[in-house]
């Protein structure tokens, strides 16, 4: 494992804003790589195997977690699996900090592993009236989905208070140089 290389964790709600933060992060930070999980959720329109997700199907992943395969991984919404595999991350690791966008359970785990190699960010929405706004918006859900997506995220707020660092994204912008900021000083 490369010690020197740095493990960025970021973590909020669906809606949140948190994919567009982390984009950001990746254009405006050198040396900084995505984590890109595997996933059993169907690919959305807009998505491209490989590049968003690896897509598998049920079986395929319940291999991968037989073989160990999974650095961590989580039953995020009932029946659909995320995991973020060993092998890819050593890989990264040996040339570059990884960003990950990945759920409370899975960040919190990545923490335990890599201890102070790794921070931990949690992006919050100024309320949860305003995140289901925003959810609306994106209109990517079904009704059943965006009302699964509305209870995890109550769940992952009360999570927030076990990061090392909250972004509240009333203004995006701002957010975006907040979460610059700390990895900036992170990895210095
Ligand atoms: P979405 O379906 O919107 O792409 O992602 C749903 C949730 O799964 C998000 O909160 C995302 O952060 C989380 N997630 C994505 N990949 C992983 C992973 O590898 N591990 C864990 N634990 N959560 C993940």
């Amino acid at each position: 494992m490369n010690t020197k290389s740095k493990l960025i964790v970021l973590c909020g709600p669906s809606g949140g804003g948190k994919s567009t933060i982390v984009k950001f992060l990746l254009e405006n930070i050198k040396d900084l790589t995505l984590s890109i999980s595997a996933t059993t959720r169907k690919i959305r329109e807009s998505e491209v195997d490989g590049e968003h997700y690896h897509f598998v199907s049920q079986e395929e992943f319940l291999e991968k977690i037989k073989a160990g395969e999974f650095l961590e991984y989580e039953e995020v919404y009932p029946g659909r699996f995320y995991g973020t595999l060993k092998k890819h991350i050593d890989d990264l690791l040996e040339n570059s900090n990884v960003i990950f966008d990945i759920d409370v359970a899975g960040a919190l785990n990545i923490k335990k592993i890599y201890d102070s190699q790794a921070i931990t960010i949690f992006i919050a929405p100024p309320s949860m009236e305003i995140l289901k706004e925003r959810l609306h918006a994106r209109g990517s859900e079904t009704s059943e989905d965006f009302k699964v997506r509305l209870e995890k995220a109550e769940i992952e707020l009360s999570y927030a208070k076990n990061f090392e660092q909250i972004i509240v994204n009333d203004d995006l912008d701002t957010a975006c140089l907040k979460a610059k900021d700390i990895v900036q000083k992170f990895l210095k």
